[in-house]
């Protein structure tokens, strides 16, 4: 990140996350590592959490939410399977410790947050980082991303939903490409089921990866509140 030092106070415990939270697991993709190491999430963890940053357990961002626990944004984004080219839809800013993570092995970012506070404050650690291929939306993203400010190619080629899902909502499926992957925690409140699902002539093809717990997706085609 630029005018960031490598050799910073958080490099040991960044460097144990890598080892045992995500090598010694199932984190394979080398960029993934590659990102992970790179990203500082302490950046997106508030000042009475410092000392957890890089403990493998969600934290709280303020208004109700959490950041996820980094074995869950690195299993996330490699199950996405995005390259350099991909336009990837994320819905639930929150701390945009994830965005941070997809917008460096993505073309561009999209993504959709609930609650103005936290996509401002996000938006500003973001921009003190450098990170610029990231749009914001602030509203209900179980409606999609907005129909007008759509990229290019009118659809999403990756979408990573950071929040429990009653079921996939529609809308995110429509805006889904033929051939794109969408990941996300699907469920009811207090345990989900992580899917990693494939659009194939307008059917999502779902496989199962593990089971998981977020906060819920309040909207529209989530959650009631
Ligand atoms: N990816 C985030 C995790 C955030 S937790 C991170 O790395 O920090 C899930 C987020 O989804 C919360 O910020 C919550 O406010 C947001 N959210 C809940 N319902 C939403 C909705 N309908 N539209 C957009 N965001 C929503």
């Amino acid at each position: 990140m630029p005018g960031r030092q490598k050799k910073d106070g958080f490099s040991a415990s960044r460097e144990r996350m890598l080892t045992w939270d995500l090598k010694g697991r199932d984190i394979t993709d080398p960029r993934v590592l590659a990102v992970m190491a790179e990203v500082p999430r302490d950046e997106f963890i508030p000042s009475s959490h410092q000392s957890q940053a890089y403990s493998d357990g969600p934290l709280p961002i303020g208004m109700g939410q959490t950041i996820s626990q980094p074995y869950i944004v690195a299993l996330m984004t490699q199950e996405l399977r995005i390259d350099r080219g991909c336009d990837v839809l994320e819905i639930g800013t929150g701390s945009g410790y994830q965005t941070a993570v997809l917008s460096k092995l993505a073309k561009k970012v999209y993504t959709v947050e609930r609650f103005g506070e936290l996509a401002e404050s996000a938006q500003a650690v973001l921009g003190r980082l450098g990170v610029s291929n990231i749009e914001f939306h602030v509203g209900d993203g179980s409606c999609g991303w907005p129909v007008p400010k759509l990229p290019p190619s009118g659809y999403f080629d990756r979408i990573m939903i950071t929040a429990a899902v009653p079921q996939i909502p529609a809308p995110l499926a429509g805006q889904l490409v033929d051939g794109g992957f969408i990941v996300a925690p699907v469920g009811c409140r207090g345990s989900q089921t992580l899917v990693s699902c494939r659009k194939k002539e307008d059917k999502l093809i779902e496989r199962i990866v593990c089971d998981v717990r977020f906060v819920r997706l309040l909207g529209k085609h989530g959650f009631e509140q």
